[in-house]
């Protein structure tokens, strides 16, 4: 079986587009972490990236000079570790860990919340 030089120039196109496809599609898995959105009374805080075996953070957040709120993230997921605040349901509500799940924190008015990439799953999160 014999190729003429068009043929080949098409395979190996072929096989070129094939592993760029697959290549991007390599990197669209390892880039599924989203990220961690922090809000603080409505206006965006801080956003960081997610991921399993991150390095553990802590965001300290000074509400004014009597209240705080520490949430900590790392490769499990992202807690409120200590709070002022007089329910503490954002402590209570534990670990987050997966796209759209979120920890709000009412009477500091402290919203939590892994976003997926590229797309935002919690647009309207309700107080
Ligand atoms: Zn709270």
């Amino acid at each position: 079986m014999k190729f003429k030089k068009g043929d080949i120039v098409i395979l190996v196109i072929l096989i070129a587009a094939g592993l760029a496809w697959f290549g991007l599609e390599q990197i669209k898995d390892s880039g599924s972490g989203g990220e961690i959105v922090i809000q603080v009374d409505g206006q965006p805080y801080k956003r960081t990236p997610f991921n399993k075996g991150m390095k553990r953070q802590t965001f300290h957040i000074e509400l004014d000079e009597k209240r705080f709120i520490d949430i900590v993230a790392d490769g499990k997921g992202v807690h409120v570790e200590n709070v002022i605040c007089p329910d503490k349901l954002c402590q209570k509500t534990g670990t987050i860990d997966k796209t759209g799940q979120s920890i709000v924190c009412l009477p500091n008015k402290v919203v939590v919340f892994i976003e997926g990439k590229g797309n935002s799953q919690v647009d309207n999160v309700s107080y």
